[in-house]
């Protein structure tokens, strides 16, 4: 596997690449684990060269003492992608793509400012910001990206639509640990009561999803009953909300079925989220 720390590193390698290949991105801010493997299999099972990049990207944290402690493992890291196969990472230094006195930025517009965006003011025209600049370098065909993050994967589909980016975006489904908890790094930074706390998040969507299967269609509802299960818990809600998938806006009675749950809630400071799209198809 290739390492790539300059542009011109990446560029030369893009270009020793077979003239029919189509190039796979998948971004991370590394501290990998299965639900990293998961996407990264997914992109792998394309058949066409794999290029991951790991970037903790400052611009998206709008907490210094998160950025801090944002979990890093580089050499583990490293030897999970070389054993998946991935053929090449890129390594960006901080001071390369996010040079002193960066001044323009992307807007994502009316949703960048609701849920994660309300919680985290700025996190999304700093997510989008870089992702803009890891396709401009690395000029993939195709990208992954996870479902576990939905606002963030329907903010890139739209930079890509809105600004006609020509690369493909694909989703992988989030994946879970057995008890349900969404993998995440931050997960690593949970000691073992917070951890267990933690469950609360994925119980709560999974009460969502079962009451709406069971007939609830009313959006405001399903909300109240995930607020209520964060009542007696040490998790500090932040949002607990039912969006259109389409638009992202809160879902209405008589929409359809094209809604997504979504939750975060912070403990011992960290903050973690999840999200669960609710169908009644098996
Ligand atoms: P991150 O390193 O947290 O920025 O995540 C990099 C990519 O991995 C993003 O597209 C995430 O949505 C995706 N990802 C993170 N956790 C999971 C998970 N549990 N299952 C699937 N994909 C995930």
């Amino acid at each position: 596997m290739k390492q790539l720390h300059s542009q011109d590193e990446l560029e030369a390698w893009r270009q020793s690449l077979p003239a029919q290949a189509e190039l796979v991105l998948v971004p991370t801010m590394g501290a990998l684990h299965r639900g990293h493997q998961s996407l990264l299999e997914a992109a792998l099972a394309m058949g066409q060269p794999v290029l991951t990049s790991i970037f903790v990207n400052p611009l998206q944290f709008e907490r210094a003492d998160d950025l801090q402690h944002y979990p890093r493992t580089l050499d583990a890291d490293l030897q999970l992608l070389e054993s998946l196969g991935v053929a090449a990472v890129y390594l960006p230094a901080a001071n390369d793509i996010v040079p002193a006195g960066l001044q323009v930025g992307l807007d994502p517009g009316p949703v960048g400012s609701v849920l994660e965006g309300a919680a985290r003011p700025g996190h999304f025209a700093g997510m989008l910001t870089i992702v803009h600049k890891l396709f401009q370098r690395c000029q993939p065909q195709h990208a992954w990206f996870g479902e576990k993050d939905a606002q963030q994967l329907f903010l890139v589909r739209r930079m890509v639509a809105d600004l006609d980016l020509r690369v493909k975006i694909h989703a992988c489904p989030t994946y879970r640990e057995q008890d349900g908890l969404a993998y995440s790094s931050r997960n690593a930074r949970l000691d073992t009561q917070a951890r267990k706390e933690a469950l609360l998040l994925s119980r709560a969507l999974f009460a969502a999803g079962d009451a709406f299967v069971q007939g609830c269609q009313q959006p405001r509802q399903l909300e109240e009953l995930m607020r209520a299960m964060f009542a007696d818990s040490p998790l500090q809600l932040a949002y607990a909300a039912v969006v259109r998938e389409c638009d992202f806006a809160p879902a209405e009675a008589g929409d359809g079925e094209d809604w997504r749950a979504l939750i975060a809630a912070r403990i011992q400071g960290i903050h973690l989220l999840d999200n669960l799209r609710l169908t009644t198809s098996v």
